[in-house]
């Protein structure tokens, strides 16, 4: 049986790049307009190790005066929903309040959550991320605590170690 993988945080994060690049292709669509996501989309990553699908959801908006934020939000937290695990992806040089209320959304759910601190060669004080990590831990229990460069295909081993742990 093939694990559901799902990766939500806020837009721009490099939620569509991270999956790209760990399936090899080109599949979702990256851009730096925040909504272009629209749809799920799923991605399967097969080899002898694991089979994961992955769940690529709209980026989650705290502003939901907005409807079609509102319609997105909708679409990404419903994908959260029979998932067997959750990245939940923040960009390591802009955490922001948005990410602490996606977080709390997600931790309405039972489903494992690894944290992945995205964007990881853009961090320029790498010492300036531990305090919040630290924050974020206070407020959540993470399953594991991954750095990545989703961009530039660093520690995505790890990260597809950690996931294949989890399935
Ligand atoms: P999404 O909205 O969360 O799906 O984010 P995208 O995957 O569309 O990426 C948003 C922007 O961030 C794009 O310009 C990506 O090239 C860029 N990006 C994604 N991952 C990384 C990374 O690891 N490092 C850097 N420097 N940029 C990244
Ligand atoms: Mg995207």
């Amino acid at each position: 049986r093939a694990g559901y993988v799902a990766i939500v945080g806020r837009p721009n994060v490099g939620k569509s790049t991270l999956m790209n690049h760990m399936l090899g292709q080109k599949l979702s669509i990256t851009s730096r307009k925040p909504q272009t996501t629209r749809h799920r989309i799923h991605g399967i990553l097969s080899n002898e190790e694991m089979q994961a699908v992955f769940v690529d959801t709209p980026g989650i908006h705290s502003n939901e005066v907005r409807l079609i934020n509102e319609r997105m939000n909708k679409a990404a937290f419903s994908a959260l929903v029979d998932v067997d695990l959750v990245l939940f992806v923040v960009d390591g040089e802009q955490w922001r309040e948005d990410d602490l209320l996606t977080l709390e959304k997600i931790g309405e759910t039972d489903t494992p959550v690894v944290l992945v601190i995205n964007k990881a060669d853009t961090i320029k004080d790498k010492g300036s991320i531990l305090p919040l990590i630290e924050t974020y831990h206070e407020n959540f229990e993470f399953a594991d605590i991954v750095p990545v460069s989703a961009l530039k295909n660093q520690n995505l081993e790890r990260l597809q170690q950690v996931i294949r742990s989890h399935l």
